[in-house]
């Protein structure tokens, strides 16, 4: 991400607006390359479980409060491990405790194929 994206998302964070990163057109662009390309439209913890789900949103692992620099990383360069992971609902759930805050958007729905260089 550009130093201009961190900085408007660091703005929205700190005024407790950081929901609207999830209409941003680099994050809906991502998170369908992630979803659909990566991850087969297929929740990863119900697959880690050998059962199948649907995947309804993209989940940051290191949640986007905490780590804004990793909001646009597919891959943790820390960890080398994924930073976005496709889930269903309710494996979603139980990643965020503090399930008040809307705290990862559920991506946009057009099924459409986007190109992704
Ligand atoms: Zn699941
Ligand atoms: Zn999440």
């Amino acid at each position: 991400m550009t130093r201009a994206q961190l900085a408007r998302l660091r703005a929205l964070i700190d005024a407790g607006q950081e929901e609207r990163f999830y209409s941003w057109r680099e994050w809906k662009r991502l998170s369908l390359h992630v979803r659909l390309r990566l991850d087969n439209n297929e929740c990863q913890k119900c697959k880690e479980r050998g059962k199948y789900a649907p995947a309804e949103i993209v989940h940051h692992i290191k949640h986007l409060r905490d780590r804004p620099d990793l909001a646009l990383s597919i891959w943790d360069p820390d960890t080398k491990e994924r930073q976005l992971v496709s889930l269903c609902r309710s494996c979603h759930e139980l990643e965020h405790p503090e399930r008040l805050r809307p705290a990862c958007a559920a991506t946009a729905e057009p099924l459409t194929e986007e190109r992704w260089d």
